[in-house]
């Protein structure tokens, strides 16, 4: 089945409107002609391993060749899928060549600095993929939607964010940036789930529903860095997420098809090969 990614890619300078996009809905997947969605979800499954294992092979490839860095974005409400993609996604992957850095509230010494000094920290280098899970999005997120820093202040990072993104392209940096989309009603769900399941108490914060509460306010900051900030060297895609098993599959075709655009190639061997002979130890 060829899964289009660019149904969920957002075109530089497009006018989002995340009320077009439906969190349940499932583009570019071919559903099961009974309608039967426990059979999608079967069939999504046995993709997903199919694409996992593609990824690996293409990450070691990365890894290997040692010329390309990819920079992986991950941005969602909360509750919003980014710790299970990240689990789903990229868990055969060699950890030796992959670093995921989750960003938190800032701490002084961040805050002591321009808002891209913590993040540039934590860029790939060569060879290597960096998964951010949030990312310099959150200075135009959670710091417009609170008033953290006034309005003249964060109107101009989306120019300052495309420019630096830019910059990293051109120094030879793949750049993906992937919004998981759900619904009111599927984060409610989750948070329900978190207080039902002792082994999930761990991740449920009375601060996130303060931060539910700004749902709207959120989903317009995410419309404007969506439309601003994607560009031809460092695209959004908008990856519906109510629906654990297309997310899934979603995100590793983003990954297996932007990975499989840099055309790599394993390094060339050492000559003569063929005649090496491994000697004895005495
Ligand atoms: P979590 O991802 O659930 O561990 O939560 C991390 C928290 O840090 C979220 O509430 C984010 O909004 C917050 N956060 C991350 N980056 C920033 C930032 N630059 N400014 C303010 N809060 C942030
Ligand atoms: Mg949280």
């Amino acid at each position: 089945m060829a899964f289009d990614i660019d149904d969920l890619r957002i075109q530089p300078g497009e006018l989002v409107d995340l009320n077009d996009i439906d969190p349940r809905s499932t583009p570019s997947w071919a559903d099961d002609p009974s309608g039967d969605r426990e059979l999608d979800k079967a069939s999504a499954r046995a993709h997903l391993e199919v694409c996992n294992a593609r990824l690996e092979e293409l990450q070691e490839l990365l890894y290997a060749e040692g010329k390309h860095r990819v920079l992986v974005v991950l941005q969602a409400m909360d509750a919003g899928g980014k710790d299970g993609t990240i689990r789903h996604v990229f868990e055969h992957v060699n950890p030796q060549g992959v670093k995921v850095t989750s960003f938190k509230k800032p701490s002084s010494l961040e805050l002591a600095h321009d808002y891209l000094w913590r993040i540039h920290a934590h860029v790939p280098g060569n060879g290597e993929m960096a998964v951010f899970n949030r990312s310099h999005y959150e200075d135009v997120l959670v710091v417009r939607v609170n008033d953290l820093v006034p309005e003249r202040q964060w109107r101009k990072r989306y120019r300052h964010i495309r420019d630096f993104e830019q910059m990293l392209a051109d120094e030879g940096t793949t750049i993906v940036k992937i919004f998981l989309h759900i619904s009111p009603d599927e984060q409610a769900e989750r948070f329900q789930s978190r207080l039902d399941e002792p082994h999930k108490h761990w991740k449920f914060s009375h601060g996130d529903l303060e931060v539910r509460t700004q749902w709207n306010d959120y989903m317009r900051a995410f419309e404007d860095a969506l439309g601003q900030t994607s560009t031809d060297d460092a695209p959004w895609y908008v990856v519906p997420a109510d629906r654990k098993w297309y997310r899934n599959v979603a995100v590793c075709e983003i990954m297996v098809q932007t990975l499989e655009s840099l055309a790599m190639d394993w390094p060339a061997a050492e000559d003569d090969l063929d005649d090496v002979v491994i000697p004895e130890v005495d």
